[in-house]
């Protein structure tokens, strides 16, 4: 008789994308909260009350340059862990689709806040290519419209302001009960849901790993804490993982 074989729940957030060039926009001390006017621009309210913050909030997004972004060690360690065959779910607070970009597969990530290599009418919900629109901006539309129905188009994340998915969060959780393995990787722990998450996880019994630069509230619980840069642990901590199967 062979054992059933741990899933293995992976959290991440923005620290794993910060070697791709992508900073930490949301956490609690991300460049969101620190400027006002460009919170302004991802705030759902004046976003679709404001023709002018929509010019803006793509000049934004077409200067920051995230859609050339490239995946790094990070992502490529945890393609290496699918790879494997351990059962893997990643649910991500990021938007940068870097996992799916280096290689996972698609259903097995899910995206808390959303993508932004995505754009969706807040009228009739039909999504497009973030690429396409930002190629409209340059062109000289500075707010595209829905090409089916001319609503407001908008990147296909949760804005502040926004509900999650009760969709996304339900299956999110359910991961998390599931799971015998929770790694949390660059997330502080701090922001709803993740640290709802890893509670539902540790309540089912999960042991957890921690892995981030900064203390977390749920260091305490830890079965263990990695602090060293995640291109360099998350890589060790795979070859670990693979190994003890
Ligand atoms: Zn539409």
């Amino acid at each position: 008789m062979t054992a059933k074989r741990p899933l293995i729940a992976v959290l991440t957030g923005a620290g794993i994308s910060t070697d791709s060039g992508i900073p930490d926009y949301r956490g609690p001390n991300g460049l969101w909260q620190r400027d006002p006017g460009a919170q302004e621009l991802v705030t759902i309210g004046p976003y679709l009350a404001d023709p002018d913050v929509r010019r803006r909030s793509w000049l934004m997004r077409r200067d920051a340059g995230a859609q050339a972004a490239e995946p790094n060690a990070g992502h490529l360690a945890l393609v290496e862990l699918e790879r494997s065959g351990l059962p893997l779910r990643v649910l991500t607070q990021n938007v940068d689709g870097l996992h799916q970009r280096a290689g996972l597969t698609a259903r097995k990530v899910l995206e808390l806040h959303g993508t932004a290599r995505q754009v969706e009418c807040v009228r009739c919900h039909r999504r497009g290519e973030m690429q396409e629109v930002l190629d409209r901006v340059a062109a000289g539309e500075p707010d595209p419209a829905c090409p089916a129905c001319g609503g407001v188009l908008k990147p296909a994340t949760v804005m502040f302001g926004e509900a999650l998915d009760p969709v996304v969060l339900d299956q999110a959780e359910a991961i998390a009960k599931a799971c015998d393995l929770i790694v949390a990787i660059g997330t502080t722990l701090q922001v709803y849901p993740a640290a709802g998450l890893v509670q539902v996880a540790l309540d089912a019994g999960a042991r957890l790993i921690v892995m981030n630069a900064e203390p977390t509230p749920y260091d305490p619980v830890a079965d263990e804490l990695i602090r060293e840069p995640i291109g360099t642990a998350l890589p060790a901590l795979v070859r670990r993982l693979v190994a003890q199967q």
